[in-house]
């Protein structure tokens, strides 16, 4: 494992102004992940996180105009077609998914699964994440009935505007394809590629790693790990939850997804107490079995950095693939950790 994921360190010398110009060493450390293929520049002089909260006035504004609000929906939103759903929306328990009105994909789903126009990242429950994906899995299940050329499927999540949402009003995204995305594809393609030469599985070798170094690895929910990626694709680290030994949207069970949505619903926590309150999530799933490839999550913390609001997308990934990272992969592994 060691071999994949490289570390390349340097540093950036300047005069201080705040040490009367002495000299000053800027260690920095670039992270390659050659499995993956994410490069990350970590600096980890920059690790405090500022204070930030979502906007209370502007929540509160734009809840008469929200579509997914109770009351708006069936006059707002579109439904599906007879072949997908005869009844328009599907609904499991408290959560329902409806066409986006927005489509970036041939089927695409949005899944509204709380009454309230805001919650904080500490206020969803299991309960509610467990609605929220069966009901993904019915509109999955339903597609692929209507269609048997579809694959792959993802459930997503953009949390909040700092992660590219467009709605106050919490939605996860269901997208199913006949063709996987390209991250999707590329992990499917390494994942085989390691099996074809090492004769191992890569998933079962990286937690293997990860769990004797005990630096980015998290915790476990049953049959499903959570560790602190080492070469994140965000500002602010990234988790990935692996479904161990699990290689199909039907091999996971009932105890699997409480045990996702447990440990779902801790890493939300743990940011909130973090101060990072927008998050974009996605959940890869094959719909028939890939044996070299694990159902996996990932979830990457976002935000809007104060006082002026700055992204935390800049030109290094914009125009170079590399992501700038103030907060180090093993620094939000032991937050997270610390923060049960
Ligand atoms: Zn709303």
């Amino acid at each position: 494992m060691e071999a994949l994921f490289q570390k390349r360190k340097s540093e950036s010398v300047l005069l201080d102004f705040t040490s009367e110009f002495k000299e000053k060493s800027i260690p920095l450390e670039v992270r390659t992940d050659l499995f993956t293929g994410c490069v990350s520049r970590i600096l980890k002089f920059r690790n405090k996180l500022p204070e930030s909260r979502p906007d209370n006035d502007a929540i509160e504004k734009s809840k008469s105009t929200c579509p997914f609000c109770p009351g708006h929906r069936d006059l707002f939103t579109p439904k599906f077609p007879p072949s997908i759903a005869p009844e328009g929306r599907i609904q499991f328990g408290n959560a329902v998914v409806l066409p986006n009105a927005f489509p970036y994909s041939r089927y695409c789903g949005v899944t509204l699964f709380s009454d309230e126009h805001f919650l904080s990242l500490d206020r969803f429950t299991p309960q509610m994440l467990h609605d929220a994906f069966q009901a993904g899995v019915m509109y999955i299940d339903r597609v692929k009935a209507s269609d048997p050329e579809v694959k792959t499927a993802s459930i997503n999540w953009n949390y909040l505007m700092s992660a590219g949402g467009g709605l106050y009003h919490p939605h996860l995204q269901v997208v199913v394809n006949r063709q996987p995305s390209h991250f999707h594809q590329h992990l499917m393609d390494q994942s085989r590629a390691y099996g074809l030469e090492s004769g191992k599985n890569y998933w079962q070798g990286l937690l293997a790693y990860e769990k004797k170094l005990q630096e980015r690895y998290l915790f476990s929910e049953g049959k499903i790990e959570f560790l602190s990626v080492f070469s994140p694709k965000g500002m602010f680290g990234e988790v990935l939850a692996l479904f161990t030994g699990m290689t199909s949207l039907t091999a996971i069970g009932d105890a699997e997804w409480a045990a996702f949505q447990n440990g779902l619903s801790r890493i939300l926590r743990s940011f909130h107490r973090m101060n990072l309150n927008s998050l974009n999530m996605t959940l890869l799933l094959n719909l028939s079995p890939c044996e070299d490839f694990e159902i996996q999550a990932r979830i990457t913390p976002r935000m809007s950095m104060p006082p002026w609001g700055t992204s935390d997308v800049n030109y290094f990934e914009k125009g170079h693939n590399e992501i700038i990272v103030v907060l180090p992969p093993e620094t939000l592994g032991e937050e997270i950790r610390n923060s049960g």
